[in-house]
């Protein structure tokens, strides 16, 4: 039984477990709501992972911009393009769910069981803070307690400085920085375990949103997916196609030619980690990108270049402030952009990663926490695609950044055609 069950790639039991879910609650009704007590635990293991793993792998990721320094010219313009994308993919996402508001038809907040998170959400926007208050809490005056109360702002502040020491601090930081980039890669293992339990969870949530709110919440819920996929659709269109034509000046066709592989495989793993390999064997095969800057640019990309999960967190907080009715102001939209691409870095590159990483968006502008539990159910086909973007974004700015310095050799990429 046990190993039937396994046999089945997990994305399969997502799957069954949704459409099952949908079914269930549909026909059960507002008792379905009796079940979500499985969703509220499976959301409870997501939050655990929130604390060690944006510590462990910020801070191995900041520590590992002392590679880049190495790297020179190319290490250098690798961050700019992955910073500057990253932004423009934020806004993409705030752009889309400002115009069509997907969750606005929503009224989450009647059947929010979360009656505290409301309380806060709603407190907040009566009490708005001045701006000293503001200053002040993000500074993390105690780690240890921002750490125990999953405060993520000045959480990240703490990794960033502690990332910076370790890269001054040169080779006596050496022994800390190994302990970090260890916890991130065991951080992800732990990950993996709790996303085993990803088809229970997402039949229960399916169940509770099918059953409570009804047909209303599942056309909601399937405009997120569309409008995922759209900014998705956008971002592989227009910003990699554009970077490829405009800043490597090379033939966009072959370049999606050439990394078809691994289009399949990020779409059928949810993981650019487990893609990797794949992403690596198509820039220097097919694009003809030089093995150091591949291996170099593609490795980093594949943690910390997440454009499609940045659109992503942007689209989503949105959502969740309609569907609960918070109001978001400008300063609002500025937060959720440095926190979107802070969060796609702090991303590990493996499935569910940017469902965990809301957390901290939410968190930052008062969206309640249960907007989770409603979109947990839908996160895996949306994952699907945002690891698409995700991974063709680590190898086309891999191939731009490689035709800049000339460690490109396009005779390779002309060639594609026998991919
Ligand atoms: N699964 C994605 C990746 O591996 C991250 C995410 O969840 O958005 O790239």
């Amino acid at each position: 039984m046990l190993r039937f069950w396994f046999a089945i790639p997990l994305w399969q039991r997502v799957i069954a477990a949704l459409i099952l879910g949908i079914i269930v609650g549909y026909a059960w009704g507002p008792g379905a709501e009796s079940i979500k007590i499985i969703g509220d635990i499976f959301i409870a293991f997501i939050k655990m992972l929130v604390v060690p793993l944006i510590f462990f792998s910020l801070v191995a990721g900041v520590a590992s911009i002392g590679d880049l320094r190495k790297l020179g010219s190319v290490g250098w313009r690798a961050l700019l393009i992955f910073i500057g994308t990253g932004q423009m993919a934020v806004w993409l996402g705030l752009g889309i769910g400002t115009v069509v508001q997907p969750g606005a038809g929503l009224d989450a907040a009647s059947m929010s069981l979360d009656a505290e998170a409301l309380a806060k959400a709603q407190d907040r926007q009566e009490n708005a803070q001045t701006f000293k208050e503001m200053i002040l809490e993000v500074v993390p005056s105690s780690p240890v307690q921002v750490m125990a109360d999953v405060n993520v702002l000045p959480l990240i502040i703490f990794s960033l400085l502690i990332g910076v020491g370790i890269l001054m601090a040169k080779e006596d930081g050496e022994p800390v920085l190994k302990i970090f980039e260890s916890g991130s890669v065991v951080m992800q293992k732990v990950t993996m375990i709790v996303m085993e339990l990803t088809p229970f969870g997402v039949f229960a949530l399916m169940a509770w949103v099918a059953g409570t709110l009804g047909l209303d919440a599942l056309q909601a819920l399937g405009i997120l997916v569309f409008l995922n996929y759209v900014g998705c659709l956008l971002i592989i269109g227009l910003i990699y196609a554009g970077m490829i034509k405009f800043l490597a000046r090379l033939p966009v066709i072959d370049f999606f030619r050439g990394i078809i592989d691994a289009i399949a495989v990020s779409y059928s793993t949810a993981s650019s980690n487990a893609t990797l390999p794949v992403t690596l064997r198509c820039a220097r095969r097919n694009l003809g990108v030089s093995n150091s800057v591949a291996s170099f640019v593609i490795s980093l990309g594949a943690t910390i270049n997440m454009n499609g999960t940045a659109m992503y967190l942007g689209l989503a907080t949105l959502f969740g402030a309609q569907a609960y009715g918070v109001d978001l102001s400008w300063g609002d939209y500025i937060t959720i952009s440095i926190l979107g691409t802070i969060g796609a870095i702090g991303a590990a590159g493996i499935p569910g990663a940017g469902l965990i990483m809301m957390v901290l968006v939410f968190g930052a502008v008062g969206v309640p926490l249960e907007t989770i539990a409603l979109v947990a159910g839908i996160d895996r086909i949306m994952d699907m695609m945002r690891t698409t973007t995700n991974v063709s974004g680590d190898a086309a700015v891999a191939t731009t950044v490689a035709a800049m310095t000339g460690e490109i050799d396009t005779e390779e990429m002309i060639s594609a055609d026998d991919v």
